[in-house]
């Protein structure tokens, strides 16, 4: 006979443990399944999709148990990103598995919830109730599965204590859970991301009520795809009546694409000289086929996209692929067509406003090669690019690329061991590159290229620093404005040009306090104060979206002597309002933009020139180019800078200098107005200076006498338990085990996270400094193993490899 196919399989599953499991295949499957395929396996008690990592026929000690299920015709991973995921895996101390999880397509797409169903054994204890149990969970947990299986969010709604009853359910194999994975639910998301479209009217039988026919008639008369948001500012409760019609088909709902837009063609331009000098060191590293990695460090307006798209033609013309990746907020309709106009159908964006469909369909041309040139933010990193010869990450400096969620990956490090692996070139672009990046520049690892001017020689705009200080000083007045702000904003006014103020912090007031007995008012769940949300009306939780209505009186003593304290971009708005009473003003922040839709409606407004005034938070301090804005006013330059973190200053500087990037890209110089209680700290001077070089020579000497990254690896260790008495205790165990410490390595705490308790856990925080990695890797893999053997749950351990945040 011929080769039958090999009889078992190794596959990953998303658990916190460093090993694959061995499986039978069934003779059905051994021809079509393919190292790279996902699969779906029993495991304990639970299903789960694992990816196949190797065929073989070693008959394994224990017996294997059977695939169930192949769920991909063609490998999901191919070899080159399996390399890549085992060394994120070894890198970030992160399981296998759960990396493959978060590589496979669609992965951020899918709802995952656990569905829970009765095993045989369960269905004979389920039928001996009798009667219907009214007090015991167990009990009603197990009636409630006799008719189907049920999701956990199921039985949590309908059953007090559901959690606790399945697990002992599970344990006694009465129950099994299986993780679904589900494509997001149109009729659940918000309004801003969904379009509606007429189908058909109702039987004549049917009653609708008032919203209903009233958006029916509308949708009738108005043929095509309309924006549930958008028809809500006519027609009355339209996002409810869209839902019920949807729900009785006389309605599409679905979910909005990202649109390309046009009408940003930009004619492609002769290349000013430092372009050119920059092009051609790329060009010649693409032609040698050899990995190169560059730091292109320009300032704001030099012109840094031209210098990727043609980097991209050549890689073309060489017959390769490329891959650009931009921070979240970067990825803009306007930004999209700028790439559609240059390359065509030979783009691939993606981006998460994207449904499923679209998402898999975008997936397969890109691994097909259609699709050669790829955008994306950061998981685009896993793209099946084929022939991947270019890699460019844009604002590498950028947070959002670093992954908050096991996998704790940075998007912009994998992209460069990507690049290495495919023998590409890198390009790391920013006008104020992370400490880290230059630093390996100047250690000759990433060779610099330089663009210091702006395009067509425009100057950078002028910074003055406002002390608030002072301006209190002089004017006995606590105001949010200083009078040199409110003169400028004035002036711009007159002159019909565009203004936008950044205060980075959202709500109305940042916390409430009892003038009485001094209570702040916090979270239930976490240890942070509640801001204060006017025009929700509520009291709002930033970390974990608690809230509640706004208090009349203190809750501790009950007295009614409660103060609004602090300033938001709301606050900043209705202040404004009252100020300029003639100026348009609109607001771009997480409260107005919540949908995608909204987001780009607002920017496009603004860029349009009906909108005179834009308050907003770092969202809109990224990227945009829009020629018209001459001012730039920072409201309060010192939030960030008091966070108890060694990257605060950086964090600082970054979001000054690129706020002020936005003044002046036009014809008109701009003009930054920075307001600050701290004039002398270094991140605001030098960022009132523009000035990198200057910031980076003392940010540089910091790190270096704290030994902080770059010149140790640094992880953070956050063990988490909802009893204050287990994270202690456990902290204490991992403390024990850091001891003595390993030479190089310097052990910080355990002691208190900084956000001590958070989403109802506690939270205790060990930091390690190590001069070498491999000390540091092992370290943090002696605790891993630590907790695997103590059975401590997944979420118990959380590991940051080189983290951003401390928080
Ligand atoms: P950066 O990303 O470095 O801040 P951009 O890439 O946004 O800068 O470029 C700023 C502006 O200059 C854009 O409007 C761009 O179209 C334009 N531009 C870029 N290169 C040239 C050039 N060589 N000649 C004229 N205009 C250019
Ligand atoms: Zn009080
Ligand atoms: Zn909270």
């Amino acid at each position: 006979m011929a080769e039958e196919g090999n009889p078992y399989c190794d596959v990953s599953v998303p658990v916190p443990v460093d090993r694959s499991f061995t499986y039978e295949l069934p003779v059905t499957l051994r021809h079509r399944v393919q190292v790279g395929c996902r699969v779906l396996v029993p495991f304990g008690s639970r299903k789960l999709t694992g990816v196949v990592l190797r065929l073989h026929s070693e008959t394994p000690a224990q017996s294997a148990r059977s695939v169930l299920k192949l769920l991909d015709a063609e490998p999901a991973l191919d070899e080159e990103l399996l390399r890549l995921a085992r060394w994120i895996a070894e890198y970030y101390c992160a399981p296998l598995g759960e990396v493959l999880r978060g590589m496979l397509p669609l992965s951020g797409e899918t709802r995952r919830t656990t569905l829970y169903d009765l095993t045989e054994a369960g269905r004979d204890v389920a039928r001996q109730l009798i009667v219907k149990p009214e007090t015991d969970a167990a009990l009603q947990v197990l009636s409630l599965l006799q008719d189907r299986q049920r999701s956990a969010e199921y039985l949590a709604a309908k059953v007090a204590g559901a959690k606790p009853a399945l697990r002992g359910l599970v344990k006694r194999g009465w129950v099994i859970a299986e993780e679904k994975h589900e494509g997001k639910d149109p009729l659940r998301l918000p309004a801003e991301k969904l379009q509606a479209e007429f189908l058909r009217r109702p039987e004549l039988d049917i009653k609708l009520k008032k919203p209903e026919r009233e958006l029916l008639a509308f949708l009738e008369l108005h043929p095509g795809q309309h924006n549930l948001a958008v028809l809500g500012e006519t027609i009355k409760r339209a996002s409810e009546a869209a839902r019920a019609l949807a729900r009785r088909e006389l309605i599409k709902l679905e979910i909005e694409q990202v649109s390309v837009a046009s009408g940003f063609e930009r004619p492609v331009p002769q290349l000013n000289t430092d372009q050119q000098t920059a092009c051609a060191s790329v060009d010649e590293a693409l032609k040698s086929g050899q990995f190169k990695a560059f730091l292109l460090q320009g300032v704001t307006g030099s012109g840094k996209t031209e210098v990727y798209l043609r980097s991209i033609e050549t890689a073309l013309d060489l017959g390769k692929n490329a891959l650009l990746l931009v921070p979240e907020i970067a990825l803009t309709p306007a930004m999209a067509g700028q790439f559609f106009h240059r390359f065509g159908k030979q783009v691939a964006i993606l981006h998460s406003a994207f449904g499923d469909a679209e998402r898999a369909d975008q997936w397969r041309r890109i691994r097909r090669g259609q699709a050669r040139v790829v955008v994306g933010t950061r998981s685009g990193v896993f793209a099946p690019v084929q022939a991947l010869g270019l890699v460019i990450v844009d604002e590498e400096h950028d947070g959002s690329y670093k992954q908050q969620d096991t996998p704790r990956y940075h998007g912009r490090d994998v992209a460069l061991m990507r690049a290495k692996e495919a023998n590409a070139v890198a390009i790391l672009g920013s006008a104020t590159p992370s400490v880290e990046s230059r630093y390996n520049a100047d250690q000759g690892k990433y060779t610099m290229l330089r663009m210091p001017e702006r395009i067509a020689k425009r100057p950078l705009p002028q910074v003055e620093i406002v002390d608030m200080r002072v301006e209190f000083l002089e004017t006995k007045k606590q105001s949010t404005f200083s009078r040199k702000l409110v003169e400028e904003m004035e002036q711009r006014l007159a002159q019909g040009e565009q203004t936008m103020l950044l205060l980075n912090r959202r709500g109305f007031s940042s916390f409430v306090v009892c003038r009485s007995c001094g209570e702040r008012l916090q979270c239930t769940n976490c240890s942070v104060v509640l801001t204060h949300h006017r025009r929700d009306r509520r009291m709002l939780c930033h970390y974990c979206g608690y809230a509640e209505k706004i208090p009349e009186e203190c809750p501790k003593c009950g007295s009614d002597f409660i103060q609004f304290l602090g300033t938001g971009s709301e606050r900043v708005e209705d202040e404004l309002h009252q100020v300029l009473p003639v100026a348009r003003i609109a607001r771009l922040d997480r409260d107005s933009a919540s949908g995608k839709g909204s987001f780009e409606r607002i920017l496009h407004a603004f860029r349009n020139g009906e909108i005179d005034i834009l308050v907003g938070t770092q969202m809109i301090a990224k990227g945009h180019d829009i020629p018209n804005v001459t001012l730039v006013g920072v409201v309060l330059a010192d939030i960030g800078l008091s966070m108890p973190d060694f990257r605060a200053a950086e964090r600082s500087f970054q979001l000054l200098t690129q706020a002020a990037g936005r003044a002046g890209r036009g014809d008109v110089p701009g003009r930054v107005i920075v307001q600050t209680l701290n004039p002398d700290h270094y991140a605001i001077r030098f960022a009132s200076e523009q000035d990198y070089e200057g910031f980076y020579r003392k940010e540089i000497e910091f790190r270096k006498w704290l030994r902080y990254p770059p010149f140790a690896a640094f992880a953070n260790v956050v063990v988490r338990a909802e009893k204050q008495e287990e994270a202690l205790r456990k902290a204490t165990e991992l403390g024990y085990l850091l001891e003595p410490a390993a030479e190089g390595v310097r052990v910080m705490g355990p002691a208190e996270a900084p956000v001590p308790r958070l989403k109802n856990e506690f939270r205790y925080q060990i930091l390690l400094k190590a001069a070498k990695r491999t000390v540091l890797r092992e370290l943090l893999n002696k605790l891993r193993r630590y907790a695997g053997q103590e059975g401590w749950s997944a979420t118990a351990l959380v590991i940051d490899v080189d983290p951003i945040s401390l928080m």
